[in-house]
């Protein structure tokens, strides 16, 4: 038996007999079987769109050997009765709990919000009233932020393809679609996350895991540089480590970190606004098309260096998705981008931002507490314009000409849109790079400057970085690890899941 490793041309359209047929006519075999592993859509040229599919043939006609291609963790068990306390059931946290258990230490994953049904509830409500959740919203509750999202699962960071694979194929088991395997852009779609996260759970619980919701941690017992005791609004919890993997939403979990010593830097982050079109713009503009037969929705990512100070881009594109109301607190108003597995809403949104340092935006080098605080008052700035949750928004095209308007649009968000001079409400250097940035995508989207800008974007990344060692602990703090988005040192759901694997890793070798 051998194994050959081929690349297909297919149409967008093919069906499985394509597949086979194209593997028989390539290697001349006739019994065979084989696995996809690589498949992206070639959109080069708007003439000849088509499927790149890579398959590992197997047969008795072929000659070769196969690689073993996506080795995952090779989790080992420790024979110890050390004890572990997760915060945060994102990805991050769920992963390292995930993995901490499964090699034997007894994990306790505490989440501030909700289990997700609960969780979805108060979402719907919010959308429906306006009434604002603190434990069922975008931000917190089972799963985290990467829950109600696109589930988008690429990720450029490196040296992580173990923990990836670890994670889709967690992803798999617990119900995902296969392609994610495979696919060059895989995405799972907040409909399949909302089971997916549940089935993890019963995963997590299966094999001895502990989760509690709606606990909150509230301090930590420091001594002798090292944790004792996690302080929660269901109790004290001692344990042997602590990982805490609270994303970058929780303002009030970072202070309590940074008052008991866990040192943070400032970094480079990004802030922005969302913008929003047609999902048959954004198609005509990169097929040529406005619908292409076996393809969801067209997807595009741009940058530009704006007005030459600061780099423009866009981020978290979600075809056919909806922009959200992704406020952590009842007092801010940002936005985000979900979408459902089929991509098939009316609209495609993007988060279109400038990179900058806390020290730019606030004129002087400012602490990590500092750091927060700015963007916690922008935020909240945002929430005081629309006296609540309605977007400020204006055309991207006014947007460019500094033209405010009373225009209305048309839009996915769910809790109404406000007219406003969306540049003057960000600030100046930030409108002034994306202004610049706007212009530059208009030329390489055609139609992309008659879409709609909205809301704030203030969670690309984090603003702040965890000093911590390769090890993932802290500086200072043996036996504690702060992972995932909020440690600044990741972002998106794989690299963070990665990151809070890593962490959970060491602790298994150290056992
Ligand atoms: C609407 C939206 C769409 C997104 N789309 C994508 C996408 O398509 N692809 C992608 O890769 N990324 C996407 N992201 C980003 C992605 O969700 C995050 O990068 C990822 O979830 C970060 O994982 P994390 O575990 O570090 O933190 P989070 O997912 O933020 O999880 C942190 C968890 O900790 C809990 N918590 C916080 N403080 C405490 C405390 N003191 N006590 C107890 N619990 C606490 C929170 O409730 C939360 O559940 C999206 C984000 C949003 C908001």
């Amino acid at each position: 038996m051998g194994y050959r490793e081929i690349s297909l041309q297919l149409p967008t359209d093919y069906h499985e007999d394509d597949l086979n047929g194209g593997i028989a006519k390539q290697l001349g075999i006739r019994e065979f079987s084989y696995q996809i592993e690589n498949k992206s859509l070639d959109a080069r040229k708007k003439g000849n769109i088509h499927w790149l599919v890579k398959v590992l043939v197997l047969s008795d006609e072929v000659s070769g050997v196969a690689l073993s291609l996506f080795p995952s963790l090779n989790i080992r068990h420790c024979k110890t009765n050390k004890k572990a306390v997760v915060v945060g059931s994102g990805p991050a946290g769920f992963f390292s709990a995930f993995v901490l258990q499964k090699a034997g230490i007894e994990t306790t994953l505490i989440e501030r919000g909700t289990e997700v049904h609960t969780r979805a509830e108060g979402i719907r409500e919010f959308e429906k009233t306006g009434a604002f959740n603190p434990i069922a919203n975008y931000a917190f509750g089972e799963g985290g932020a990467g829950t109600f999202s696109d589930g988008k699962l690429t990720s450029r960071s490196k040296h992580i393809s173990k923990e990836r694979q670890f994670i889709l194929e967690s992803y798999i088991s617990a119900g995902a679609p296969e392609e994610i395997g495979y696919m060059a852009h895989p995405h799972l779609g907040s409909d399949n996350l909302r089971k997916l996260v549940k089935n993890l759970r019963d995963a997590f619980s299966a094999i001895g895991g502990r989760m509690l919701f709606e606990t909150l941690l509230e301090d930590l017992k420091i001594e002798n540089g090292k944790v004792i005791e996690a302080i929660t609004s269901s109790g004290s919890m001692e344990a042997d480590y602590f990982i805490i993997a609270p994303g970058h939403s929780a303002y009030e979990t970072y202070r309590m970190l940074i008052k008991k010593g866990v040192r943070f830097r400032t970094k480079n982050f990004a802030l922005g606004s969302r913008v929003e079109h047609p999902q048959r713009v954004i198609n005509k503009a990169q097929w040529g098309r406005e619908s292409l037969p076996g393809v969801k929705a067209a997807e595009y990512r741009l940058t530009s260096p704006g007005d030459n100070r600061l780099p423009v881009y866009t981020f978290c594109m979600c075809p056919g998705g909806i922009v959200v109301p992704a406020a952590a607190y009842h007092n801010t108003n940002i936005v985000n981008g979900m979408s459902r597995y089929r991509r098939n809403g009316t609209f495609a949104n993007a988060a279109c931002v400038a990179g900058i340092h806390p020290d730019r935006l606030i004129g002087r080098e400012a602490s990590p507490g500092q750091a927060l605080d700015w963007v916690q008052a922008l935020e909240e700035k945002f929430h005081r314009y629309s006296d609540g949750f309605a977007a400020p928004f204006c055309s991207i095209q006014n947007f460019i000409d500094q033209k405010e308007s009373a225009n209305t649009a048309e839009s996915s968000y769910p809790l109404g849109l406000k007219a406003a001079a969306l540049w003057e409400l960000l600030p100046a250097e930030i409108s002034s790079s994306i202004r610049e940035g706007l212009r530059e995508f208009s030329r390489k989207i055609p139609g992309f400057e008659t879409g709609t800008i909205m809301g704030l974007e203030s969670k690309t990344s984090a603003p702040i970085q965890v000093l911590r060692k390769k090890e993932r602990c802290c500086i200072g703090i043996e036996n504690l690890y702060v992972v995932g988005e909020g440690s600044g040192c990741s972002g998106g759901i794989i690299s963070s899941g990665a990151d809070g694997i890593k962490a959970a890793l060491h602790i298994v070798e150290s056992n």
